[in-house]
Formats: structure tokens, C-alpha cells, sequence
């Protein structure tokens, strides 16, 4: 750990280090190979060195790198048309991560109350076990007490809900609520996905409240469910008016957006935000490379079919490991398992036999696999996965 002595002492990483990746693996410098079913926490969907977003990267590269938005940027009309294209969304604002779509989003809901004249609408209902980012306001949105312990006051303005329980969502609008701040599909939480009939509900209560939905998809995006966006599996019933999106939607090129529609971005004009680097041409190039890959029919196709085919073999996971598998969830290529083990221990045994995967919170095993997988790596994976849970049969049971 001495070569990471001047790292702030945020992260602890093993000790194994990559140096090259490609499709599904990753290798160390002296060619041990690993299965990546974490992909960066759902950011590397295409698989590492996707020719395309290389060629997009290194073509961009040699033109030019960053203007600021003072200009017009290259790629940028082109994405936002993209992403319109084929949304609920009129508008779209470039970041450069996760936590800096949701802050977008959660300005463009306050300022979008403020310029229809409800200046007093600035309270966003939010959910527990919610993830929406690092930044000050965002850690205050999720409401994670863990998060949040030691950064001063807490930040008036979100309240934070039970999870799934849309009696609680009702009972809490008044009439300083401006949104409802939720993901699809939990990531960090747990990987909880809400029905399609629930985000209905919401979508309704929103309508019926005056209150802008506003979704979080910066990890249940860019195809990871197997739609271009998880909220889409309700056939345009449950849209929102705002929506985060990042993660995957660069495949490993640091990247974000906000959208919205024209009613919920009408307030945000010259000079209510900005980013220096956000929607830079190096990203715009990525990004809208990427776009075309993850809004092909095909490998949407490839997310449901990969996705069916691994959570029948979770469920035979846990049949064949009752002791150590609790439950299987997820939405699409975004899996979990609920484990009766520590999930931080197994998760150390997947790594020892070159299986790379995550976790999540409430003891789950978060499998986050690229979207180009085919049936030979789940296979791989599950193989190493049924050796890690025989070996962790004898662990002692978590406790929380
Ligand atoms: C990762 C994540 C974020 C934060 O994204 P960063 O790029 O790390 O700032 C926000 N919301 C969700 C749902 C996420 O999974």
C-alpha cells in the first residue's frame, strides 16, 4: 500500500493492478486475465477497447480537445438530438459525471417551480437506500446518514422515504414539494428495481400534484436493463420531465446528462448554470459513438436475452446454495444476489479466481457484466460463482 501513501484514503483496492483491457477482460501487466462483471460500475457497457470508441476517441483527439461552452462545441447538437430522438426529453445539459446530472436535475426541477410562480416549491421527495452521488447536495438527496456524517448541517430541502412505499410519497407532498427524485432501478441500494406499475403511480401523482418526476438513471441507463433507459419498460406511461443519466453512456469517456422537457428546462437560460468541461468535444465524440452502439436493436436484444439466460443460472445458484444465497434480483444486466455471507468476503473469493464483480447495499453481490456478453462468459462466470459459494458455505452468517 506504500505506492498509495498520497492517495486520499478513500478507496481501498487490492493490490492487483490492470494495465489492459479488452471486451469482457481485464489484464495485469504479466497477462493474468480476469472477467470483468463489474465493468467500472456499469460504466464500461461496450466491453473495454471497443474499436469504435477508440477510433471515435483518438479521430477527435487529433482535432481538437476543449473550447468551453462559450463556443459551440462539436457533437453536442448532434448527442442532444440522439438522445431526443429517442426520449421523452426536448433539452439536454452536458456534465461530466453522475453527480453532476442529478445537481442539474435537481436545479432544473427547483428553478422550472420557481418560473411558474411557485417560488415556495422546493422540497425533493426522495427514497432510502437512494444513491444520487458525492457532491454536497447529492449526498443530502440520497440521505445516507453514512454519507453525510461530518459534512455540517444537513442540507434542508430533500426528504427521504421509505422505499417503495407510495402511501409515504403521497402523505409527505405539501405544498412546498417541487419533484420526486427516484432511480428505476436502485443500484447502490441493493439493486431494487420499482415495478413498472409504481413508477405509473408516481407519474400520475406527479401530474396530479403539479410536481416534476425526476428520474435517476445514471447507473439503470444506457441500456443496462435492456431498454435504452429502465423507465421504458412502461411503454411511455411512466415518463418523466427530468432525467440523470451518465455512467454507461460514454463507455468509460467521463460523461453525463440531464434532460428534460421543454416545460421543465424553461427556466434554465444564460447564466443559471454551466459547466467548464461538461459536453467538451473529446466526450461529445464518445458519447455519440457509444449512443449508436447502445441504442442498437441488437444488443438491446443481447441485454434481454444475456440477462434471462443469468438470472436462470442465478436461480440455480441459489438453489444448489441455500445457505449462502438468499435471493436473486435485479433488471436486466443489473444483478444481485442477496447473500446470508458477507457479500464483501465473497466478493474477495470471486476476485482470487479472476472473476471481477461487485457489491451493494444490504449484503447483495452486485453483477454488473458488459452488454456485449455472450452465453460462454456467463458460463465462466458461474462457474467461478458456484466454487466461491461452496467455499463460502462454512462463512460465518452475515449479521447487519
Ligand atoms: C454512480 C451514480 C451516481 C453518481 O455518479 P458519479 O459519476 O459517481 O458522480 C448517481 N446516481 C446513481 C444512480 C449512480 O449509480
Amino acid at each position: 500500500m506504500s505506492d498509495n501513501d498520497h492517495i486520499y484514503n478513500c478507496y481501498s483496492p487490492p493490490p492487483v493492478e490492470f494495465v489492459k483491457g479488452e471486451g469482457a477482460y481485464l489484464y495485469t501487466e504479466n497477462g493474468d486475465k480476469y472477467l470483468d462483471f463489474i465493468t467500472g460500475i456499469a460504466v464500461n457497457g461496450l466491453g473495454h477497447s471497443h474499436p469504435a470508441l477508440v477510433g471515435a476517441l483518438t479521430e477527435q483527439a487529433g482535432k481538437l480537445w476543449h473550447l468551453s461552452n462559450m463556443f459551440r462545441v462539436p457533437g453536442q447538437y448532434e448527442l442532444a438530438d440522439k438522445y431526443c430522438a429517442h426520449t421523452f426529453a426536448d433539452k439536454v445539459f452536458f456534465t461530466n459525471s453522475g453527480a453532476e446530472a442529478v445537481e442539474c436535475a435537481i436545479k432544473t426541477a427547483r428553478r422550472a417551480q420557481f418560473v411558474e410562480g411557485h417560488e415556495n416549491r422546493y422540497e425533493i421527495l426522495t427514497t432510502k437506500g437512494a444513491f444520487h452521488g458525492r457532491t454536497i447536495a447529492t449526498v443530502n438527496a440520497g440521505g445516507n446518514p453514512k454519507y453525510m456524517e461530518g459534512f455540517g448541517p444537513v442540507m434542508p430541502g430533500f426528504t427521504n422515504l421509505p422505499f417503495g412505499d407510495f402511501d409515504a410519497i403521497k402523505d409527505a407532498i405539501s405544498e412546498n414539494t417541487a419533484a420526486i427524485l427516484i432511480e428505476p432501478v436502485q443500484g447502490e441500494g441493493g439493486v431494487r428495481a420499482l415495478s413498472t406499475a409504481f413508477l405509473k403511480s408516481l407519474r400520475a401523482l406527479c401530474d396530479e400534484h403539479g410536481l416534476f418526476l425526476v428520474y435517476d438513471e445514471v447507473q439503470s441507463g444506457a441500456g443496462r436493463t435492456g431498454k435504452l433507459f429502465a423507465h421504458q419498460w412502461a411503454d411511455g406511461q411512466a415518463d418523466p420531465d427530468i432525467m440523470a443519466v451518465a455512467k454507461g453512456m460514454g463507455g468509460g469517456f467521463p460523461v453525463g446528462a440531464c434532460l428534460a422537457t421543454e416545460r421543465a428546462a424553461k427556466g434554465m437560460v444564460v447564466g443559471t448554470h454551466g459547466s467548464t468541461y461538461g459536453g467538451g468535444p473529446l466526450a461529445m465524440a464518445v458519447a455519440n459513438a457509444a449512443f449508436d452502439l447502445l441504442n442498437d436493436p441488437k444488443l438491446l436484444a443481447n441485454v434481454n436475452k444475456m440477462s434471462n439466460y443469468l438470472l436462470q443460472q442465478f436461480e440455480a445458484l441459489k438453489d444448489a446454495h441455500p445457505d449462502v444465497v438468499e435471493d436473486v434480483r435485479g433488471k436486466g444486466l443489473l444483478t444481485g444476489m442477496k447473500l446470508k455471507k458477507k457479500a464483501l468476503d465473497v466478493r474477495n473469493l470471486a476476485r482470487a479466481q479472476n472473476l471481477l464483480i461487485g457489491t451493494a447495499g444490504d449484503n447483495v453481490l452486485r453483477l454488473l457484466p458488459p452488454l456485449i456478453i455472450t452465453e460462454e462468459h456467463v458460463r465462466e462466470a458461474v462457474a467461478v460463482l458456484d466454487t466461491v459459494f461452496t467455499q463460502a458455505k462454512d462463512m460465518d452468517d452475515f449479521e447487519a
